[in-house]
């Protein structure tokens, strides 16, 4: 073990005292002892301020000054180091004293001639070490108590004290505070489409964003989940407007990106200020921006929305075009879904004819589509994710068309090349899907239903909960429907042994969660 390195600042006038010290200690050579003498108070202030020292020993007189009293003056200016003070023999009665005001123990003239004194340092040594560390845990349990884990920010807790205060300050010395609310939105969906640890890394990302946008007066919490929310002391509404609709923009043109994986992801952000009507205190400000940041997700989400513009829509009159508006929305909605559903059958339509009426693909897509709804079904999804998970099914596996189809038909083993080339299939179907830009949650799905859990799949070898939830799903979906047909080289499988097989993956091809409900539900009697 390396020596431990000790350094000693010895306050003495008295030269033989310096010196038995010295050949005491060097009886005790597991430390490396270093030393420094001061012959005066101002000398020992200097020295500490200049030096760290890992003890004082001092005699309980120094020139101009005494023992006690630099003990005070250590005290005073916050010279945290241990100190030893030297008393003379059957004076203990100062030696407590020096105790009481903070020295680590007492030592008489004779005692620093022997063991005693090497005993004492190290005691004092491993007490100051004791006393950092607990002032070390208690900082860093302060700062936990504060701040979010995940993203740093301040917490909710914290929040809640800080508007208390700055609502104060404001009223006082009659100033504007201003609060943003913020939500991401679909933030769900992200979760879903590429698992829970690329969410948290938006989440950390998100706040690097808002902290690099406000001011160094401004508050930033995480407010919940997938929610911040901002404090601005000294702003108006206006000047908070200014700032929501730049971190709007920020997030509307970022691209989140994490290893092979990227992602945009829109903000909903709602204002209140001070010169809202009727705010009374914090929680009004608080509850008013709430307000807005649900008009504003009504609207459409990726926008601002004031408080005040809510009570002004909540007008009467303002109430019926909220109706046609919202009206108008639904009912695009619907004409998106079935443009959706049409794409999807020109899509197969297309397929097809490319292959010479050959319709293959197109009915073991529906299959994994009707497997993958069961999965669905027995993972509790809701009825919007199990809508996006079954297009996938239908879609994924268009990019077959771009494969050479002797290669597609061999009945035989293949050769690297040949596995080479069938593994495009998936970015070959995302490139054809994205033009068509309406299927954007279900692209992940389908660029990475050939992954596998244990990492070993394509097309990037995400392993886990990295691999979009859907795509684990349909990897499932389509391994059981692959073993469950006819193919002109191979027969079916029994549901039995097809099953076992799933088992049998489970953990290194399959998501084993996923595999044990599949098998619930494909085994349940209809
Ligand atoms: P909206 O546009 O209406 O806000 O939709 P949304 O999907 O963002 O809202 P919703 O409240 O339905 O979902 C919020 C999601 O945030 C659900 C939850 O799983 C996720 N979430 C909350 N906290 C965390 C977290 O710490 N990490 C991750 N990865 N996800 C989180
Ligand atoms: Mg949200
Ligand atoms: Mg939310």
């Amino acid at each position: 073990m390396p020596k431990q390195d000790v350094f000693i600042l010895v306050a003495d006038n008295n030269h033989p005292n310096i010196e038995a010290i010295k050949s005491t200690l060097a009886h005790y050579n597991d430390i490396s002892y270093k030393f420094d003498i001061a012959h005066t108070g101002k000398d020992i202030i200097e020295k500490t301020e200049r030096d760290k020292f890992d003890l004082l020993l001092i005699n309980r007189t120094i020139t101009g000054t005494s023992g006690i009293k630099m003990l005070d003056e250590i005290h005073k200016k916050k010279l945290e180091m241990p100190v030893i003070i030297i008393v003379e023999e059957g004076d203990e009665k100062l030696g407590v004293e020096a105790m009481d005001k903070g020295a680590y123990d007492y030592l008489t003239k004779e005692e620093i001639k022997t063991v005693a004194l090497s005993r004492a340092i190290r005691r004092a040594i491993q007490r100051k070490k004791l006393e950092d560390d607990v002032k070390e845990s208690i900082a860093k349990l302060e700062k936990l108590a504060i701040r979010d884990g995940l993203t740093g920010l301040f917490n909710h807790r914290h929040f809640h004290e800080v508007i208390k205060n700055e609502y104060k300050k404001s009223k006082r010395h009659l100033q504007p505070l201003s609060c943003i609310m913020l939500d991401l939105d679909h933030f769900k969906s992200i979760n879903d489409s590429y698992g829970h640890p690329f969410g948290d890394y938006v989440l950390i990302k998100s706040a690097e964003i808002l902290k690099k946008l406000v001011r160094d007066t401004d508050f930033v919490a995480r407010y919940g989940g997938e929610e911040f929310i901002i404090i601005l002391p000294n702003t108006e509404l206006e000047g908070a407007f200014i700032l929501a609709e730049r971190i709007r923009n920020a997030f509307e043109n970022n691209v989140f990106r994490k290893d092979e994986i990227s992602s945009t992801a829109t903000i909903s952000i709602g204002l209140s200020s001070t010169s809202d009507n009727n705010v009374a205190g914090e929680t009004d400000l608080i509850a008013n921006a709430d307000k807005a940041l649900y008009r504003a997700k009504w609207r459409g989400r990726n926008n601002v929305c004031t408080y005040e513009e809510t009570e002004f829509e909540g007008a009467a009159g303002i109430k019926e075009e909220e109706k046609k508006i919202k009206d108008f929305y639904n009912k695009l909605e619907s004409v998106n879904e079935n443009i959706k559903e049409t794409c999807i059958e020109s899509a197969h339509n297309i397929l097809c004819e490319l292959n010479n009426g050959c319709n293959y693909i197109n009915e073991h897509s529906v299959r994994v589509s009707n497997y993958a709804e069961k999965l669905t079904k027995g993972l509790l999804m809701s009825d919007e994710d199990v809508i996006v998970i079954k297009r996938a099914a239908l879609l994924h596996d268009i990019g077959l068309v771009g494969i050479n189809s002797k290669v597609l038909k061999k009945s035989g083993k293949l050769t690297d090349a040949e596995y080479r080339l069938i593994k495009r299939h998936a970015n070959i179907g995302v490139k054809i899907i994205e033009k068509t830009k309406l299927f954007h949650k279900e692209l992940p799905i389908i660029l990475h239903h050939h992954e596998r859990f244990d990492g070993s799949g394509y097309p990037h070898k995400l392993k886990g909960d990295n691999i979009p939830y859907g795509a684990r799903i349909l990897a499932i979906a389509e391994a059981y429907d692959v073993m469950r047909s006819d193919t002109p080289y191979k027969k079916a499988a029994s549901s039995k042994d097809a099953i076992a097989e799933l088992k049998g993956c489970a953990g290194k091809q399959f998501d084993p969660h996923m595999v044990n409900v599949f098998v619930k539900v494909i085994e349940k009697p209809k």
